[in-house]
C-alpha cells in the first residue's frame, strides 16, 4: 500500500553539539508508534532520508536527532534550514516499537545505542512513563549524552571510548560483558551496522533467544 504523504514545515533546529541538532517539524496529522521512523524530503528536492522519530507520540510536533555526517548531504542541509521550509513526511515505516504480548509493558527492555541510534528509544521511553528500562548509549564524549536528563539517572548508562566522563570507559560491548547480561530482558539495539551485528553475536551466544532481540540499523 502507498504511504500517505503529510506536507510539514521546519519549526526550528536546535543544535545539541557542534554536529548533532534537533530539528523540529510541524505534525499535522502525522501518526506513529514510538520507535517508528519516517522519510524526509524537502519539498522540491529529491532526496529522502530515513530518520527515527525523537519525539513521544502525544507530542505536538515531530522531532528528529540528527547527527550532521561528514560529506553527508542532507544531513548537512537540514541543520541549516530556515523555519518554515517546506518539507514531506512519508511513513511511519518500522517494527522497532515495544513488543505487544502477554507481558506488555511489564517487561524489562534493554536499549542499547550507539550515537543518534538512541532517537527511538527516546520517543519509545517518554511516551511509556512507567517502563521497567535500561539504556546502555555508547558514545566517543560525554558531551554526547544527548538530553540524558529525560531518562532516570539510575537506568541510564553512558559509555564513552574516547575519554572517562561516562559512566563506564569503553564501548557497549565491554559494558555488556563487564556488567553482564541480564537473561530477562528485552533487548532492543539500535545504530550502525558493525555495532548492532556485534552486539546480537553477544547476546546469543549469551544465551538471549532471538525472539529477544530487535535491531535497527541507520547505516
Ligand atoms: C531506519 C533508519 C533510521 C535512521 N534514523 C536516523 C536518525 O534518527 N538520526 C540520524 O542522524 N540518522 C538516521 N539515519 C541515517 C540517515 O537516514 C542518513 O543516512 C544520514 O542522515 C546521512 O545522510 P546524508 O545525506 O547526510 O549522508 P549521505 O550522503 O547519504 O551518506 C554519507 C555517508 O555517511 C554514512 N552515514 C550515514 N549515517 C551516518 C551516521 N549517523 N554516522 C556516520 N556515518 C553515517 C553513510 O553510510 C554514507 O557512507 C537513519 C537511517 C535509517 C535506515
Amino acid at each position: 500500500m502507498k504511504k500517505k504523504i503529510t506536507y510539514s514545515k521546519v519549526l526550528g533546529v536546535k543544535n545539541l553539539t557542534e554536529s548533532t541538532y534537533i530539528i523540529s517539524l510541524e505534525r499535522g496529522d502525522f501518526n506513529f508508534k514510538a520507535g517508528q521512523y519516517l522519510v524526509l524530503k524537502v519539498t522540491g528536492e529529491n532526496k529522502a532520508r530515513e530518520y527515527s522519530i525523537y519525539s513521544p507520540e502525544d507530542s505536538p510536533a515531530i522531532d528528529l536527532l540528527i547527527k550532521e555526517v561528514d560529506n553527508g548531504e542532507v544531513s548537512k542541509e537540514l541543520k541549516y534550514m530556515p523555519i518554515g521550509t517546506n518539507v514531506e513526511l512519508t511513513g511511519p515505516f518500522g517494527f522497532f516499537v515495544l513488543r505487544e504480548d502477554k507481558n506488555g509493558l511489564n517487561n524489562h527492555y534493554t536499549f542499547i545505542a550507539t550515537g543518534t541510534g538512541i532517537s527511538p528509544f527516546h520517543s519509545i521511553i517518554l511516551s511509556n512513563p512507567d517502563l521497567n528500562y535500561e539504556i546502555i548509549h555508547g558514545v566517543r564524549n560525554g558531551y554526547e549524552a544527548y538530553d540524558s536528563s529525560d531518562y532516570q539517572e539510575d537506568n541510564y548508562h553512558l559509555c564513552t571510548s574516547r575519554e572517562q566522563s561516562g559512566n563506564f570507559h569503553g564501548r557497549v560491548t565491554q559494558y555488556l560483558t563487564e556488567k553482564g547480561i541480564r537473561k530477562d530482558s528485552i533487548y532492543y539495539i539500535c545504530g550502525n551496522s558493525a555495532m548492532v551485528n556485534e552486539v546480537t553475536d553477544l547476546l546469543e551466544q549469551n544465551g538471549i533467544k532471538p525472539e529477544n532481540i530487535r535491531t535497527e540499523i541507520f547505516f
